[in-house]
């Protein structure tokens, strides 16, 4: 059984791997089952700060709950996650648990953003508020600094005229890019992405990636689980094959879409496609 321990002072957490690579999100060897059920099988991923990285994989992979871990909604079992060069919050060294303090953990919990296939937006509260809500508990900003900061942010997704709007009287595309609105106001250094147009109706998807492919090409470093595949090729610098809870694949939406090495791939891409 592991054994929880304090550990006093930040220099604790310097992973060697980290400095070297510069790399924005690292899994390394991360392992993560569900009861009996293994999810996640020793993955590794490196991902380049300003990158769009696109998972791809059947359902039932383990996209999702690796987006999870990289959010630090779920605990790998194995192995460990850093963000900007920064443990996630926790690192198992054999049976040892090493676990930043509660405050800690949140701080860096924010600087990532996640949009979810169903919106998520609070139903009682407008866009605008949507989007103030989370910069003014964590950040402490003032709420006029923060409904200016909003304001920018509707215009960006395309929804200046929407700030007073409650969600149930926008478009399931609208909401989306509500969503995608407060992501982007905390500022985060990674935004993830869980099958963000998969829960639209099919004419209410292309507005919705093309917020996304705007913020791709600003240098935003992204990680997007998708089934558009076409959209994929667009925008991903790199392309992440999982299958059964490990990277089977992993290159350029080149390589992995015109000459995947995998017959698994290659199964996958015939029948998404
Ligand atoms: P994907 O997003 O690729 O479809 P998921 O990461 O959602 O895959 O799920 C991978 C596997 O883990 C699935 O078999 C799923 O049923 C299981 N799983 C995911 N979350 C949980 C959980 N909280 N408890 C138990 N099993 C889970
Ligand atoms: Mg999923």
């Amino acid at each position: 059984a592991a054994t929880a321990a304090r550990v006093p002072s930040r220099a604790a957490f310097a992973v060697p791997i980290e400095a070297g690579t510069g790399a924005a999100v690292s899994l390394q060897g991360v392992g993560k089952a569900f009861g009996e059920q293994t999810v996640l099988d020793d993955v590794h991923l490196e991902l380049r700060a300003g990158s769009v990285t696109v998972l791809i994989g059947p359902s039932g992979a383990g996209k999702s709950t690796l987006l999870r871990l990289i959010n630090h909604l779920e605990r790998a079992d194995s192995g460990f996650v850093t963000v900007g060069g920064q443990l996630i919050g926790y690192r198992r060294d054999g049976d040892t648990l090493y676990e930043l303090p509660e405050g800690e953990i949140r701080r860096r919990r924010a600087e990532v953003g996640m949009v979810f296939q169903g919106f998520n937006l609070f139903p009682h509260m407008t866009a605008l508020e949507n989007i103030i809500e989370a910069p003014i508990a964590v950040r402490g900003i003032s709420r006029a600094q923060a409904e200016q900061q909003a304001r920018t942010l509707l215009e960006r997704v395309g929804l200046a005229d929407k700030a007073d709007a409650f969600p149930r009287q926008l478009s399931g595309g609208q909401q989306q890019r509500v969503a995608i609105a407060r992501a982007l106001a905390l500022q985060p250094k990674v935004l993830l992405f869980d099958e963000p147009t998969s829960a639209l109706d099919p004419e209410l998807v292309s507005e919705v990636l093309s917020v996304i492919e705007e913020l791709a090409s600003s240098g935003t470093t992204l990680v997007i689980v998708t089934h558009e595949l076409g959209f994929a090729r667009r925008v991903a610098d790199h392309v992440v094959m999982m299958d059964q809870g490990r990277v089977i694949e992993q290159g350029t939406p080149d390589a992995l879409f015109e000459h995947p090495r995998q017959q698994r791939t290659a199964d996958f891409l015939a029948k998404t496609l």
